[in-house]
Order: C-alpha cells, then structure tokens, then sequence
C-alpha cells in the first residue's frame, strides 16, 4: 500500500477562497485533506483524486449538544475520514472516555478514524518503558478497531519544530500495532525535509502532517517525497 499524507489544516486558511486554492494544490490521490468544517464542503466539491476529512466529531447522532457535529453528518457531507483525540482537544480537556466514544461513533457511521496518540515532554524524558505505558493507557477504552488507523504524535514534538528520531517512532510505532493491529501513521514537525526519513521505515504508514501541509510548496515536495514509497 502506498503510503498517505494526512493534511491536518488545523483552524488555516481564514477564508474558503484559500481553502479551495489549498485543495486543488494538495489534490492527489494518496493526500488526505483535513481542513476546518466551515470548508468542508468547498473542498471535497473541487478534489478528483484525493480524500476528505474532518478535525473532530461527537459521539452523539443528534440533540442539544450545542457547538458539536455528529459522525452522521460527516458522512453524509461525502467526508470519508475524521481525527480523534488531537493533543490539541486533549489539552481542551478530552479526556481517554470521551474520545474512545468518538472513536466508536465514527466508525460505526461508516467513517476512517484516526485516533491520535502520544505522550508529552515529562513522560517522553523518563524514557522508552514510561511512554510505551502511557501510550497503552491510552488505548484501554478502545474497542473498535475496524477502520482505525492510528497517529503517533509525541506532543513534544506536534507544532514546536522539534524532530522526533526515526528509529525511536519506528520503535514505538511498533509497538502500538503489536496493542492495535492497525496502521499507524506519524506526525511531530514533519515537513520536506525530514519526511524520507519517517517515510522509508516501514513499520509507518504515512504522516499527519500540521504546519507543512498548509504551505502549498512545501507540501507538494512531501507529495513528491511519499510517492517514492
Ligand atoms: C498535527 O497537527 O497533527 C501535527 C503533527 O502538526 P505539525 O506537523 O505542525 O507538528
């Protein structure tokens, strides 16, 4: 299987004129592009070839749930894939429950989820045997693995610049298909230059790529990149 960049746009561009400019930009068959929902739409009418998905979703179908948006409506906008416990809505306050809800919502609506996982700075510098044990904590209300891909992100290295070892993913990567059985991806600071480095080890699927995939030069150089494999 070819390996995939997910495009986590994050709350970028500001303006639906942008985002259609960023789709057709990143508009290839192995690119998933995840921009915020207000551009959904826009950006799943002008893609040919790749894959659309959505940043967050609720476990609930319908009701008073102000402010969220159900797998449901996902998946009948035409949207095939949604991330789940981002570190940026952990540090909102999702906690292991409530995303292991999500992930069960999504995919029995039919929808790929890509659960994010991965430890911060403290649990990363008390070394292997303390990330490995809080990566496994943060799988123990997972139960659905049927479409689920898995996202390693270290949270030190998520946004900061900051380059994880490729050995060291490829490790613990490893080690979350020996809990899982799913692909997993992984996303930390990935951009044109270090992506080859991920990208040839084998035990990763693909990367969650922030910051890069909204630079529509950069990312076409990562297209580039992940095409070779
Ligand atoms: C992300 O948003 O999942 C991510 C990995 O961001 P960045 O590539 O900017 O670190």
């Amino acid at each position: 299987m070819k390996k995939i960049l997910f495009a986590n746009w994050k709350m970028n561009p500001t303006t639906e004129q942008e985002a259609v400019k960023l789709a057709r930009a990143g508009d290839v068959k192995n690119a998933v592009l995840i921009p915020p929902f207000p551009f959904l739409n826009a950006v799943k009418n002008v893609l040919k070839s790749a894959s659309v998905g959505a940043q967050d979703v609720f476990y609930e179908e319908k009701g008073a749930f102000t402010g969220e948006v159900s797998p449901q409506m996902l998946k009948k906008l035409g949207v095939q894939y949604v991330v789940v416990g981002h570190s940026e809505r952990r540090r909102l306050g999702e906690n292991d429950e409530m995303i292991a809800k999500k992930v069960k919502a999504g995919i029995h609506a039919g929808l790929k989820v890509i659960l994010c996982v991965g430890e911060p700075l403290s649990v990363y510098k008390k070394g292997k045997k303390a990330t490995e044990e809080f990566i496994k904590k943060q799988f123990r209300f997972i139960k659905d693995k049927k479409n689920l891909i898995v996202a390693y992100e270290p949270i030190w290295a998520v946004g900061t610049g900051k380059n994880a070892d490729p050995e060291d993913v490829a490790r613990v990567v490893q080690f979350i298909k020996n809990i899982a059985s799913v692909p997993v991806l992984y996303g930390g600071s990935t951009n044109s230059k270090n992506a080859k480095s991920f990208l040839e080890k084998k035990e990763i699927a693909g990367l969650l790529v922030g910051g890069a995939s909204i630079n529509v030069k950069e990312f076409q150089k990562m297209i580039k990149i992940a095409e070779r494999f």
